[in-house]
């Protein structure tokens, strides 16, 4: 069995602290005057990675609400695993780095460590979150600053194998601004922490979130924005109640006792202090129980209550040294140290400043020896050997001061940090402004485009509406128009139009002095055509007559139905006697049409009578009289007839005369008598 996915665990800084990490170092000096010793850190223990397989997952929450008990329990079960005779390194690894968590969890990083790299041995996949997580206490758990260098370096070449802004890697980038911080790179731990946190509040990573959050309360506490940290660790406090987590809990208050500390308010820190201790004592967390009390009696040296600061100091020196926690173990003899030097026995304290200080200061962060340098000075003057004391004072100005000058570095550097990432969330925020900006003005625009589409075509169809209208409302006066002035039957322009098309050609001809022939034509015994075929195939005839007209007239000529089987033909600019040709070839025609159902022999005739203009007539009236009367002839001499009116001819001239043929069906009349 192995993990399917495991958790990597992320520590901000154990409250043991190994390496001195106190607040901001004229604070430091402040607080150390007043009596304090140093300002250590808490730690999370909630898990920065979930824990995958169903098997472990048990071990890890008692490794969480027990770890003493867990501890026990994994060993065990390790024993009991290594004398297996095939063991599986997945699991191995998975079970160390629970153990590896536990002993995290009791802050016994020797412990920790050992674990996670035996557990790093048997952990076989580079990007597994086993690894991930084996890497993670191994580094979270070293405090020397070479040690500390490497575990930086380790961090970053795993945050590098893994994709970018994946939950390892927000953890991983979570433990790196741990270790810087504890570098006192607050500016490089500031930019880490809030990058994790944005990713982790982004994604609704609570847990992940809350690690952040715990590292960040730190970093602002260092650089003096106490409520900011009061803020960011009210998140793991609440975080830590509603999930029940214990150690974190009692983590979370000692840090926010830490806070207030270092802000002299000490009535309420040793509230937070005592607060976490009966949580640390409930779980069997010796280590928590030890730093609640040297907290505990710091804040009481804060507050002159010498009597009860030196039980407390004590009784943490005890579990320190039974730990073998050897630099708190020093924190709390030099806070032992301080209390007798305030109680007038300087002379027992200076031996143990004196073994403290036995290499000089090396041994230690610099910001600690010169802590050391610096009280050592107070209780030699209080026993009178001010030439030492002198010689203390002078090394811890000079110390002081180089650490004052790199905390100035540092300072600037946070804050030059906290800029570029105040800028960057500036930045962000514009761009997520501008971006919702455009959407709106790319909808908004869109929706006008849409309503300015929908309004042209709409126009459009208004229109195409009224033009289809006024083409119909056209055709239809057209058609009004044709109506009144065409005959339904044949097509041919009725006798109104017809009056109206012969006056106007007369009056043109009158005008330019052209010849014009007007033409009555009547079908033959229609009457009898209509009796006999019936009245379909009169109206064809009539069609076809229609229709013979248009054919062989001239386009300029006209020819109009005057009325029943009558037709009318004017004949603009023909002298009679080329009208009487274009006339008889009309008759030749009619007599061709085939009347439907009837014999071979039965046929259709008309009788003409025709007009000129030649005697200078311009009134139709007259001219169709006379037309009328040469018509009435070709009926009365026989039908099937073209007949001249007398009056027109003898306008016309000799030579139109003489072309006029003397015999036949088209002749002119009273010629054959003549
Ligand atoms: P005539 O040779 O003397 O002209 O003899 P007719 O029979 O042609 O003359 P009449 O005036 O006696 O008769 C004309 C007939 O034409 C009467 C009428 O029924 C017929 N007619 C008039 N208009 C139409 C029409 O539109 N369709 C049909 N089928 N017959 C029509
Ligand atoms: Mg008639
Ligand atoms: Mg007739």
């Amino acid at each position: 069995m192995r993990p399917t996915s495991s958790y990597a665990r992320q520590t901000m800084n154990q409250r043991g602290c190994r390496t001195l990490k106190p607040g901001a170092g004229l604070r430091l000096i402040a607080g150390w005057l007043l009596g304090l010793v140093l300002v250590p850190t808490g730690a999370l223990q909630a898990a920065c990675l979930e824990m995958g397989d169903p098997a472990l997952a048990p071990l890890q929450a008692m490794s969480r609400a027990e770890p003493a008990k867990a501890v026990k329990v994994l060993e065990a079960t390790l024993e009991a695993e290594r004398s297996l005779p095939h063991t599986d390194p997945n699991r191995l690894a998975g079970l160390y780095a629970v153990l590896a968590d536990a002993n995290e969890a009791l802050e016994l990083d020797r412990a920790a460590r050992a674990a996670a790299a035996e557990g790093l041995k048997h952990a076989s996949r580079v990007t597994d979150n086993v690894r991930i997580d084996l890497l993670s206490v191994l580094a979270s758990n070293v405090y020397d600053v070479a040690g500390l260098k490497d575990a930086t370096s380790m961090i970053d070449t795993a945050r590098a194998s893994v994709a970018a802004g994946s939950m390892p890697y927000v953890c991983l980038q979570i433990t790196l601004g741990v270790l810087q911080y504890r570098q006192d790179r607050d500016d490089l731990a500031m930019q880490n922490l809030t990058a994790a946190y944005r990713l982790a509040t982004r994604h609704g990573w609570h847990q992940q979130r809350v690690l952040a959050a715990e590292g960040l309360s730190h970093v602002f506490r260092n650089s003096g924005e106490l409520d900011q940290a009061l803020s960011f660790n009210q998140e793991v406090i609440d975080w830590a109640e509603t999930h029940h987590q214990s150690i974190d809990l009692s983590v979370a208050l000692f840090m926010r006792g830490e806070i207030l500390r270092s802000t002299g308010r000490y009535e309420p820190a040793l509230k937070q202090f005592e607060a976490a201790r009966r949580i640390s004592q409930d779980i069997d967390d010796r280590q928590g129980v030890a730093f609640a009390d040297l907290r505990n009696c710091q804040a009481r040296i804060g507050l002159k209550q010498w009597a009860l600061a030196r039980t407390h100091c004590r009784a943490a020196l005890g579990a320190f040294v039974a730990a073998q926690s050897h630099d708190v173990e020093q924190e709390a003899l030099a806070s032992l140290a301080r209390i007798d030097l305030a109680q007038g026995r300087a002379a027992r304290a200076l031996p143990v400043l004196d073994d403290l200080l036995r290499d000089n200061g090396d041994d230690m962060p610099p910001r600690r020896a010169a802590a050391l340098f610096e009280q050592r000075a107070r209780t030699l003057a209080a026993m009178g050997r001010y030439q030492e004391a002198f010689v203390d004072l002078s090394e811890y100005a000079q110390r002081n001061s180089h650490e004052a000058d790199a905390e100035r570095i540092r300072q600037t550097a946070a804050l030059r940090a906290r800029f570029d990432t105040d800028l960057e969330v500036d930045r962000n925020l514009r761009l997520t402004n501008e971006l919702a900006l455009e959407k709106e003005r790319v909808s908004r625009r869109t929706e006008q485009l849409r309503w300015t589409i929908a309004a042209i075509l709409a126009g459009v169809a208004v229109i195409a509406m009224l033009i289809y209208i006024l083409i119909a409302g056209y055709r239809h006066r057209r058609q009004l128009v044709n109506l009144a002035s065409h005959d339904g039957l044949t097509g041919l322009p009725n006798r109104r139009r017809s009056v109206e098309v012969a006056t106007q050609a007369l009056v043109a001809a009158a005008h330019q002095h052209r010849p014009l022939a007007v033409g009555l034509i009547d079908l033959d015994h229609f009457k009898a055509i209509n009796d006999r075929y019936g009245h379909a195939a009169g109206d064809l005839v009539l069609k076809e007559f229609a229709r013979l007209g248009r054919e062989l007239l001239r386009s300029t000529d006209f020819l109009g139905r005057w009325g029943g089987e009558e037709f009318i033909v004017v004949l603009p600019d023909l002298t009679l006697d080329v009208a009487l040709l274009s006339i008889e070839r009309l008759r030749a025609a009619a007599l061709q049409i085939k009347l439907p159902d009837a014999p071979e022999s039965a046929h259709v005739s008309f009788s003409a009578g025709l007009a000129s203009n030649d005697n200078g007539l311009v009134s139709l009236d007259l001219i169709i009289a006379q037309a009328d009367v040469a018509l009435y002839e070709a009926k009365s001499q026989g039908r099937d007839l073209v007949r001249i009116s007398s009056v027109s001819l003898q306008a016309v001239s000799t030579s139109v005369r003489r072309a006029l043929p003397r015999s036949g069906r088209t002749i002119a009349t009273g010629t054959s008598e003549t």
